[in-house]
């Protein structure tokens, strides 16, 4: 591979994946140009719940899930829904998805997912630091509750692997829980506390516009195109396509949920899907609780930030065209007030947007085994904000032909 200076290398998505690449190529030496049609940060780094968690390493895979899927798609306010015009085309995906259900693949996963979540700090950190999006983060630690002995009890395996993995974990009771968080309802029996989770206060969105702006300082070009097409040209060289097009020595797609649909043939086929997500945010009650507080059960976090509490979460399979389901926002909001009875208002906005998501819970890193020049780094499904700054160093050693930080095998495309 020759050296980096003077190769001129495109990321095509300004996510926190696509963001951080394109930093990690800067300072390797890269001519970097980072496309987005939106304003950076505006995909799933927009909405989500902002918890940077090196805890969130068990998969939404589980032994359990296979028996506890049939109730989670019809019972009533459940935080899985799914449109059943799409469901006939997630059909492979889902069965997939259960295929990596089994307890010793769900090890396998978590491990692999500890491998890149537990290295994701060392490379964050110098990224904020650097760009001043530090002082937009906030410590303080990350609870996650459960409700009931029996939940608890069913959560027996996960929790096995927490304690197994997560070097900060704490069994707490429900007089600890309402000492850490007075406002919560006293309905939550126990509860993890992660001490080392940190939390995007000034939003993910914002920390992604602010390492965006450090990008531009340090001489990298931000292109707004909406980008039709990457192809592989007979020198190796590689066209991206929009408004007009650019040739590039190699591409980066970090386009999130949406990659598959920009390569036509140069990348190989994989199961990139998407599983939708939702917010609300109370815009007055910021300071309501101090850390991000999630639900075993309820499938979605609460976190506090400047613009207010933001309660995100669910999951929606329903593919990237269909309009918003309000049968979401609502569950959000009436369960966030049953967690929070002191919650004083209608919320202050809402929000839907895109998870990339493989059916193994695990993300794609590494170069297209039928592009090589093309880097593929997409599909973070729940742990972007928390995995998105060590793939870009990852994704900048793969460019450069050097040894990843982290062993990247089970992240491989020809993996399917
Ligand atoms: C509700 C919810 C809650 C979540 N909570 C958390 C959490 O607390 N912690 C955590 O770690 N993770 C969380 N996540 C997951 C996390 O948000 C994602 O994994 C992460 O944002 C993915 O980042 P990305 O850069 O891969 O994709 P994105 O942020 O989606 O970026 C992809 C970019 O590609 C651009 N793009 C797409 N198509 C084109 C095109 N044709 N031309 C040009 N540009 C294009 C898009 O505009 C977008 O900016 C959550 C997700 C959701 C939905």
């Amino acid at each position: 591979m020759p050296s980096p200076e003077g190769q001129k290398i495109a990321v095509v998505g300004a996510g926190i994946v696509g963001i951080s690449s394109a930093l990690y190529l800067q300072r390797a030496g890269f001519s970097v140009t980072l496309i987005d049609r939106q304003e950076p940060g505006h995909g799933a780094s927009f909405g989500n719940a902002g918890a940077l968690a090196p805890h969130a390493f068990v998969p939404v895979n589980s032994p359990s899930i296979p028996r506890r899927l049939l109730p989670l798609m019809f019972a009533a306010g459940s935080p899985l829904s799914i449109n059943w015009s799409y469901a006939p085309r997630m059909l492979p995906w889902l069965m997939s998805f259960l295929a990596h259900c089994g307890e010793a693949e769900v090890g396998r996963i978590a491990g692999a997912l500890h491998a890149l979540l537990s290295r994701n700090l060392d490379y964050a950190l110098p990224l904020l630091r650097a760009s001043g999006a530090d002082r937009m983060m906030r410590a303080g630690g990350y609870l996650h509750l459960y409700e009931s002995e029996a939940d608890y009890a069913a959560c027996a395996a996960e929790i096995a692997l927490y304690k197994r993995l997560a070097g900060d974990v704490e069994e707490i009771d429900a007089a600890e829980i309402r000492r850490l968080e007075p406002n919560l309802a006293p309905v939550f029996v126990r509860a993890l506390h992660f001490g080392s989770a940190l939390h995007y206060y000034g939003s993910p969105a914002g920390v992604c516009l602010r390492l965006a702006e450090h990008f531009c300082a340090g001489g990298g070009t931000l292109l707004r195109d909406d980008i039709r097409a990457i192809e592989a040209r007979p020198d190796g060289r590689l066209r991206v396509a929009g408004t007009q097009d650019r040739v590039y020595d190699q591409v980066v797609l970090a386009a999130g949920a949406h990659s598959r649909r920009l390569t036509g043939g140069a990348m190989e086929k994989l199961p990139l899907e998407t599983e939708r997500g939702y917010h609300v945010v109370f815009g007055q009650d910021g300071d309501i609780i101090t850390r991000t507080c999630s639900s075993a059960t309820a499938g979605f976090a609460m976190t506090p930030m400047a613009e207010g509490l933001r309660c995100a979460g669910m999951v929606e399979l329903a593919g990237l065209d269909k309009a918003p389901n309000p049968a979401c926002h609502a569950y959000l909001e009436r369960t966030a007030r049953r967690f929070l009875p002191a919650l004083a208002e209608r919320p202050s906005s809402s929000w839907m947007g895109f998870r990339p998501s493989m059916p193994d819970a695990l993300p794609v890193i590494g170069r297209s085994g039928r592009t090589p020049n093309l880097i593929l780094a997409f599909g973070h499904h729940h742990v972007g904000m928390s995995s998105g700054c060590v793939t870009g160093a990852i994704v900048a050693a793969i460019a450069a032909g050097e040894p990843p930080p982290v062993d990247i095998a089970p992240y491989s495309p020809a993996r399917f």
